[in-house]
């Protein structure tokens, strides 16, 4: 697993280790389950939408240090923002973890979720990054149960 090492920087360790928003949210309006059976990741993402804000986003779940860290990293930068500014990331991670950012989109738009850049490099990883993205993405589309397959 040497080669995973460059992906475990300190960023993702961290997450990892003390995950944000790592709780059920009591008053969400919207939730969907995640399921990425590559690697057996597990999550359940929280929405409490008002309108087109995303007033808080949670989740839970079990997985992958990857996984774990890259949905406590979605959460912290999705509170208060947009549904539209939410959908917009979105795209852009998702470029990101495929290696398709090709110029179009500055990797510092991304912020803090860039330390993710590096998964693309490695193909195996990639559902694991990405199965909280779309698992947000079922519950803002109400869709409820997503997996990666
Ligand atoms: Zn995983």
């Amino acid at each position: 697993m040497s080669e995973l090492d460059d992906l475990y920087q300190e960023v993702i360790l961290d997450h990892n280790r003390s995950p944000r928003n790592f709780r059920k949210l009591q008053d969400a309006n919207r939730t969907a389950d995640g399921y990425n059976p590559l690697c057996g990741d597990q999550i359940t993402v929280y929405l409490k939408l008002e309108g087109n804000l995303i007033k808080d986003v949670t989740f839970q779940g079990s997985g992958c240090a990857i996984s774990k860290a890259s949905a406590s990293m979605m959460t912290s930068s999705l509170k208060g923002k947009s549904v539209d500014e939410a959908e917009a990331l979105f795209e852009k991670v998702h470029k990101m973890l495929k290696g398709e950012l090709d110029g179009k989109v500055n990797p510092g738009d991304l912020g803090k979720l860039e330390v993710l850049s590096g998964v693309c490099n490695f193909p195996a990883r990639v559902k694991c990054a990405s199965l909280s993205w779309h698992t947000l993405h079922a519950a803002l589309h109400g869709e409820g149960v997503t997996t990666t397959e």
